[in-house]
């Protein structure tokens, strides 16, 4: 979805929506024996011009599908992510050169141009960021137990790697 600046008036909401593209994969050099984009995954928010700032507010929800890093079952995994982007004009790599500190805005900014913001490219980029290192079962019911900690005694949790402490937990609840 590619909007131009001009067809958003100042201080309205616009709403925008698309697909996650299962191609962006690619792009984000997946592995796709451990981890891939699937497809049905969308975006809605809304755009708000401020000036020459357009503010993208929403929210992502990216669907993966992969090898759980638990049990090793194939899983599918939903992924939402809350959109709240600045999206600044552009500068030429030119321009950034005399002000390479101007360019250190965060994850949060980002940026169009020649006068047109390309909503999916600022989604792609968001979601980019926020790609898992590892995948899943949401349910941890249907999950194995973790290979590091097979056979471990449940109250020797102390001893177990920091990491998997909260999933224990979880475990010595259920
Ligand atoms: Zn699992």
């Amino acid at each position: 979805m590619r909007i131009p600046l001009e067809q958003l008036s100042q201080g309205v909401e616009t709403p925008v929506e698309g697909e996650i593209d299962p191609k962006w994969g690619e792009d984000f050099h997946l592995n796709p024996e451990e981890m891939r984009l699937d497809s049905g995954g969308r975006y809605r928010g809304k755009l708000t011009r401020l000036g020459t700032t357009v503010l993208l507010m929403g929210e992502a929800e990216v669907i993966y599908r992969g090898v759980c890093g638990r049990c090793l079952k194939d899983i599918e995994f939903r992924q939402h992510i809350p959109m709240h982007s600045r999206i600044l004009p552009g500068k030429t790599s030119f321009e950034l050169e005399d002000n390479p500190e101007e360019d250190d805005g965060g994850s949060d900014v980002d940026y169009y141009y020649n006068g047109v913001v390309d909503v999916d490219r600022v989604v792609r980029d968001m979601v980019a960021v926020e790609i898992p290192q590892v995948l899943t079962c949401e349910n941890p019911e249907n999950c194995g137990p973790l290979p590091s900690v097979e056979g471990a005694a449940p109250e020797k949790s102390d001893a177990v790697d920091p990491r998997w402490a909260p999933l224990l937990k979880l475990k010595t609840k259920g």
